[in-house]
């Protein structure tokens, strides 16, 4: 006999329509650039095995994960030359791993560039930090006799301020121009997402879109083409009735004023519900808000229920998460509030975005 486990009270509803629709929309944006896509911790917390596939169907070929932990579950979905390892190899046994199953790592320094050459080499990235000092060959180690013996097929950079109108751009532009004619390479990229809005001299031939193929805003110049790609829910696992000079949570942060119904959440810091969404967060149901009441506690929070009487033990909430908003609510970037997502989540498709793909499935299998 097996023992199925009851369905999760969290989840985590994933729009791929609208993913599909956000790396078309980077793509258009990217000018004479194509877009690739940083699917780095899992899709930003999304989760690989359901993003990167509607994002080789809607036309990306060239991805790039951080860690060499991540290349195995992109490999059931993308062959290894289109996948590279922003961190690069940090000893020969990364090395071996990334020649053996044929990925392209990211050099990331004069070690990295040696013990690339020392395990076979073969094609890889170079990337050349023009500012954000944090990795890449700095310009001068550029004529150095182990960066000439790579294979660079891109040339890349990284800005520190992309976000922000910032002369830093400006100057880690022209860094990487100069580096342009240090290094033979066969393509440039130095646009994450919102590189993509500071027009065609930052898209070069490949930008690396993240953050906004997920719903990410970065700027204002990507505002109006992106769509919110990921739903989380929350589940109330128990309704009660408080009395006025009741406290709730930790460090009883909030005293009912008077009787009111609340309802308590399954939803915590391992989740990536942090404590800073403290009392000016809220959930919705039926798409009416219902507030945080006191301190996030542990695994679980309270709401007020006076807006949804209705509201049961398993009835679901929304957790607003239209990534703008949310991150000055939350005061967490809408990267934390991505990659934060735990895996008490269960994650799925979209019923309609589901269908849709089934549906592919059967036309291409008569055809
Ligand atoms: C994460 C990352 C990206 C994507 O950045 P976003 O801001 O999420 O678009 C691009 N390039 C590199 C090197 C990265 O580390």
């Amino acid at each position: 006999m097996t023992t199925q486990p009851p369905p999760p009270t969290l989840r985590l509803t994933i729009d791929t329509h609208a993913l599909a629709a956000n790396w078309r929309a980077l793509d258009t944006l990217s000018g004479s650039a194509r877009a690739g896509a940083a699917v780095k911790a899992n899709c930003y917390g999304l989760g690989v095995d359901l993003c990167v596939p509607a994002l080789v169907e809607a036309g990306a070929r060239d991805f790039f994960v951080a860690h060499w932990s991540e290349v195995a579950p992109l490999l059931d979905h993308v062959p290894p030359s289109q996948v590279g390892v922003l961190h690069g190899p940090i000893n020969a046994q990364e090395a071996h791993y990334a020649k053996a199953l044929g990925v392209r790592p990211v050099i990331n320094s004069l070690h990295q560039a040696r013990l690339w050459s020392e395990a076979g080499g073969g094609a890889c990235h170079l990337m050349v930090d023009t500012g954000i000092h944090r990795l890449g060959l700095t310009p001068s180690e550029l004529d150095d006799a182990s960066v000439a013996k790579l294979d660079v097929q891109v040339l890349m950079s990284h800005l520190s301020s992309a976000d922000e109108d910032s002369p830093a751009n400006a100057a880690q532009l022209a860094a990487f121009r100069a580096a342009r004619a240090m290094v033979s390479h066969r393509e440039t990229s130095i646009a994450n997402s919102a590189g993509i809005a500071l027009g065609a001299d930052f898209q070069c031939d490949l930008t690396r879109p993240g953050l906004a193929l997920y719903g990410g805003v970065p700027s204002a110049g990507l505002a109006g083409h992106i769509r919110q790609v990921a739903y989380p829910q929350a589940a109330i696992i128990h309704v009660r009735e408080l009395k006025a000079g009741d406290a709730v949570g930790y460090n009883r942060e909030f005293t009912a004023p008077a009787p009111m119904r609340v309802g308590t959440v399954s939803l915590g810091y391992a989740d990536g519900f942090l404590r800073s969404w403290g009392a000016r967060g809220y959930f919705r149901h039926k798409g009416r808000p219902l507030p945080l009441l006191g301190k996030v506690s542990m695994d679980m929070v309270v709401v007020d229920l006076a807006e949804a009487p209705e509201a049961g033990v398993g009835d679901w909430l929304d957790v607003p998460y239209y990534l703008p908003d949310a991150a000055q609510h939350s005061g967490l970037s809408q990267y934390e509030l991505l990659t934060g997502l735990g895996h008490r989540f269960e994650r799925s498709i979209a019923l309609d975005c589901a269908e849709d793909a089934a549906n592919a499935k059967d036309d291409a299998a008569q055809h």
